[in-house]
């Protein structure tokens, strides 16, 4: 607390990250960073773009980029929004469609994020629960809301959102904007993008950080109805106007050009994640049903707590949530195979196999 600081910022509870540490080098599997480098097109792009142009500012529309992303999915430009990460479009689109007058409502167990965000806006939330399988109950999601946001796979719970539901929750809340976060779609659901040619209330949000492995470049995109791309310019362009840079403007579209790398990584991912599932459970963990760059996984005897220390001293980083209902569990993000042996190896340690 400081003198300094107004009431707003006295009374924000901040995210965490999850930690990038410093005193020696881990297995890092807690931050659903892709395990492999971005195409190697992206780099080149990168550095095509580090030249003497750096003196002026970037194209503020980003429309090379928008361009690119409407291409990609079939979409005209008026229905893409380029942004520094998706946690920024998130943080737009909090602000742009969100009804402080109501309540807005998503998940009890979600990307923890999205409260830290309806703080710094004043908006009220309700906590929709998951029931007990830690599906999505779209039925609990139709009161009388300011709004509604939902990650499709869910984090951390990985579970994938079929759009039938998707189109069960648009259909019962046509007056209110749908979030559909599809941080993780590319490893095995089917994107929303398609329904918003019926739902002028949908807005997917996707970033390049997980399925492109460019969570250092901070690139993601909103596709939705021409209104609402036009609310999140109008925030975006009130806050500031080159949220995306040069560098980031070449690299991002070189890497939606490069679809066949794209695959291969993803492929591979989700392979280990096939493996690493079946591994988990021959060492006495139930684990949902991935359909994400990481594994959700609880042991049917040792505190995950416990887990999470003894990895941690092993050298593997994963992620625990100390809270409510998922406090036995661990999410662990898909590495290489070599790192997901040593994983394994370390977990048959620590549970005495
Ligand atoms: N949504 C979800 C569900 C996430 O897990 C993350 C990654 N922490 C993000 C959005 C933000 O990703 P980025 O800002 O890197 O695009």
């Amino acid at each position: 607390m400081s003198k300094f600081w107004s009431p707003l910022t006295a009374s924000l509870v901040p995210y965490v990250p999850g930690e990038q540490p410093k005193d020696k080098t881990y297995i890092k599997l807690n931050t659903n960073e892709n395990p492999y480098p971005p195409s190697p097109k992206v780099i080149d792009a990168i550095k095509g773009a580090a030249n003497a142009d750096l003196r002026l500012y970037p194209d503020p529309t980003c429309e090379g980029l928008v361009k690119a992303a409407a291409s990609y999915y079939g979409l005209r430009a008026e229905q893409v929004f380029a942004g520094n990460g998706s946690d920024e479009i998130l943080a737009f689109a909090f602000a742009a469609f969100f009804d402080p007058a109501k309540t807005v409502l998503f998940p009890d167990i979600t990307y923890s994020f999205y409260k830290v965000y309806a703080k710094l806006y004043g908006l009220q939330t309700e906590l929709i629960a998951l029931d007990e399988q830690f599906n999505v109950q779209v039925e609990a999601f139709h009161s009388d809301n300011g709004g509604i946001i939902i990650p499709n796979p869910n984090a951390p719970t990985a579970q994938l959102l079929p759009l039938e539901d998707i189109r069960t929750l648009l259909a019962s809340n046509p007056d209110q904007v749908v979030i559909i976060d599809e941080a993780y779609i590319d490893f095995g659901g089917q994107s929303a993008v398609e329904l918003i040619h019926d739902y002028p209330n949908l807005l997917v949000v996707q970033t390049l950080s997980k399925s492109r492995s460019l969570a250092g470049l901070r690139v993601g995109f909103a596709f939705g109805s021409e209104e609402l791309i036009d609310g999140l310019n109008r925030i975006k362009n009130s806050f500031n106007s080159y949220t995306m840079d040069r560098l980031a403007l070449a690299g991002a579209i070189a890497a939606l050009e490069d679809d066949a790398y794209f695959r291969d990584t993803t492929e591979k991912v989700i392979a280990t994640r096939e493996r690493v599932t079946e591994q988990v459970k021959e060492l006495g963990f139930a684990a949902t049903d991935s359909k994400a760059n990481f594994v959700f996984i609880s042991h049917k005897t040792i505190a995950a707590k416990d887990i999470f220390v003894q990895l941690r001293d092993k050298g593997v980083l994963v992620r625990y949530f100390d809270q409510p209902r998922i406090n036995e569990y661990l999410r662990v993000s898909i590495g290489t195979d070599e790192e997901m042996d040593a994983f394994i190896r370390a977990l048959q340690e620590i549970v005495g196999e």
